[in-house]
């Protein structure tokens, strides 16, 4: 049964997936409640109302789930048990597992390989011994990441031809949490597909996004990725695969290295809307945060086609200096979050120039 407008829906998390999932709540109607610690975060300036405590909070996670009709989260790094306390109280959708699967990279790569898709070779790594020899297994090339709370390309360190042995303080270094070792993978294009799954069990996936990357950051999506169509459909339907193995509800984006010969390593699932998939707003008539609001209210997903080619690009930093000229410019889209300090690195905004390839 879809939620009847008017309802109120409660989002874990206040930043800017959290500010245009509130907003997309309000077109279709309905109210939002933001759970966030830090005040006046970019949700709350845009939901009706912020309950300003830790994602943790028992007493905040009470009160979210007595003021709301249903559950979602704008970040993969949300407790597992406060997702499934919550569940208990109220419908929370994606479900905890998605959670559970999307928060380790090991848990992550081992559950992708279980249902037939394939990812990087990686070893799991938690003490330099073990280091000197995965990187002996991969022939001395590797990226090294935490199997947790990483983003951006935070808590990463690259090896390319290194000799066995000299590690030594390196898993120190990298903070003394467990590690994953994976093999490096050179590929041609990195494309990311945001897909979504109703509660009916129907899906609905966009084009692949064509991704680059800046300083670990993503700087642009352009759509239509420079990808066979048949790479295209096998990303798209490695994206179902994955929401139907999760029993899954609302959006998720799927990251993938498109290697020399079309073929595809799936990198990372999101268990939510995603950076890559901010052109939706522009070139598509439903949105991914739009699709995602469809979703957990019970509503049937929007046609996931696009009218335009385009390209996304964020604004990072001082970037955000380059508001006036871009608002001078035809057939652009701007978005920005509300955000007062520009911060090197920080997502200030960004906007989508539709009728464009890169
Ligand atoms: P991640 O945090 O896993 O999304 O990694 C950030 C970026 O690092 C990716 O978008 C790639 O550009 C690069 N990268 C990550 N893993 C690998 C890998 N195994 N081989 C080559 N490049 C990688």
């Amino acid at each position: 049964m879809s939620l009847p407008a008017g309802s109120t829906i409660g989002i874990i998390g206040g930043g800017q997936l959290g500010r245009m999932l509130a907003m997309a709540a309000a077109r279709l109607g309905y109210r939002t409640v933001v759970l966030e610690p830090q005040p006046d975060c970019p949700a709350a300036q845009v939901a009706n109302r912020q309950v300003t405590a830790a994602y943790d909070d028992p007493a905040a996670l009470a009160e979210l789930a007595e003021a709301s009709a249903v559950v979602t989260y704008e970040f993969e790094n949300v407790p597992v048990a406060a997702a499934e306390a919550l569940a208990a109280k109220v419908p929370v959708y994606p479900p905890a597992r998605a959670l559970d699967v999307a928060q380790d990279r090991v848990t992550e790569k081992t559950f992708l390989n279980g249902i037939g898709i394939a990812t990087a070779d990686f070893r799991a790594v938690d003490n330099d011994g073990e280091l000197t020899a995965a990187l002996k297994s991969f022939g001395g090339s590797g990226i090294l990441k935490t199997r947790r709370m990483g983003y951006d390309g935070k808590g990463q360190r690259v090896f390319r031809d290194m000799q066995a042995g000299g590690f030594a303080g390196t898993c120190e270094a990298m903070g003394s949490v467990p590690l994953v070792l994976e093999a490096f993978v050179s590929f041609e294009r990195e494309v990311s597909v945001i897909a979504a799954r109703g509660i009916d069990g129907v899906v609905a996936a966009y084009d692949p996004a064509e991704n680059v990357h800046r300083n670990g950051i993503l700087h642009t999506s352009t759509v239509p990725a420079a990808i066979a169509p048949r790479t295209a459909e096998a990303a798209r339907t490695a994206a179902v695969k994955i929401l139907s193995a999760l029993d899954y509800v609302g959006v998720i984006g799927v990251e993938f290295f498109v290697l020399a010969d079309g073929s595809l390593l799936a990198n990372e699932i999101a268990p939510r809307v995603h950076n890559s998939g901010h052109w939706t707003e522009a070139a598509c008539t439903v949105s991914q945060f739009e699709q995602h609001i469809r979703a957990v209210a019970g509503l049937p997903l929007g046609d996931p086609r696009h009218h335009s080619d385009c390209v996304m690009e964020n604004l990072i930093g001082d970037n955000i200096s380059r508001v006036p000229e871009l608002l001078a410019e035809p057939d652009l889209m701007l978005h920005l979050y509300g955000k007062a300090a520009a911060r090197p690195g920080r997502k200030m905004g960004h906007f989508t120039r539709i009728n464009r390839r890169a």
